[in-house]
């Protein structure tokens, strides 16, 4: 697919195909075009041209909420009125689930993003990685097959950055969904990625795993983007 915005290819025609079960890692330097393609796949923007399919479905004309997926995205834009609670709850609003079920569901995610003390807050009284980590609660709590994920770890301190990095393989591995992964940081894609895709101004430099990728940079942009040395 592609898209632009006005008079600007913010996206070449690109050709993407992730299978089930992967965890695939976008990198690229800032404007290329990663959360653009999030969003196209995310339905919050329609493509300009070419057509989105999930499972075999052409989903392209589908409002998000069709889409069957968890999204987290820079602005982690939370419902200010709700406490911490409610807002990872609310995405179990729609499937009939007991309170108790609700709860325990909320709970274990509260945990494992450490908000175990802030249920009760609202957004307003929480720091941006706070926020950052109820809209990561919120986005797992329904255990969707599969995640869309901008830059999840990019406000975190350096501790939990680690933690919610484990946290993610885990999910992956429990969940076994399908995980798309827009990040900065090498650590991140080298240690996540079953495959890494490499952006650049708008187009994909190369797809490969990590090691591949490392070794054998088709560009030098993708060296750049993978860290390799040379
Ligand atoms: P990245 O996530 O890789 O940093 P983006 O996908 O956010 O890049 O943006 C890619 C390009 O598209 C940038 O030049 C950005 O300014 C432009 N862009 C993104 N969204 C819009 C929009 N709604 N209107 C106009 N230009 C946009
Ligand atoms: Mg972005």
């Amino acid at each position: 697919m592609s898209k632009r915005f006005g008079a600007i290819n913010v996206l070449h025609p690109i050709d993407l195909a992730i299978e089930e079960g992967e965890f695939v890692v976008i990198v690229g330097p800032s404007g290329c075009g990663k959360s653009t393609l999030l969003r196209l796949i995310a339905g919050l923007v329609g493509p300009t041209g070419g057509r989105v399919f999930i499972d075999g479905r052409d989903v392209t004309d589908a409002p998000p909420a069709e889409r069957g997926l968890g999204m987290v995205f820079q602005s982690y834009a939370l419902y200010p009125h709700l406490t911490v609670e409610e807002n990872i709850a609310f995405p179990l609003k729609v499937q009939r689930l007991g309170k108790a079920e609700v709860r325990s569901r909320v709970a274990a995610v509260a945990e494992a993003l450490d908000l175990d003390a802030l249920l009760k807050r609202r957004p307003a009284a929480l720091s941006g990685g706070q926020r950052q980590r109820v809209s990561i609660a919120r986005a797992i709590v329904r255990e969707p097959r599969v995640l869309l994920l901008d830059e999840p770890l990019s406000n975190l301190d350096a501790e939990l950055r680690v933690r919610m990095r484990h946290e993610f393989a885990r999910l992956h591995g429990r969940l076994g969904a399908t995980m798309v992964y827009v990040t900065h940081d090498q650590l991140e894609a080298m240690t996540l990625a079953n495959r890494i895709v490499v952006m650049s101004a708008g187009r994909i430099e190369q797809v490969g795993a990590p090691l591949e990728l490392y070794t054998e940079p088709a560009t030098l942009a993708v060296a750049r983007a993978i860290g390799s040395p040379g």
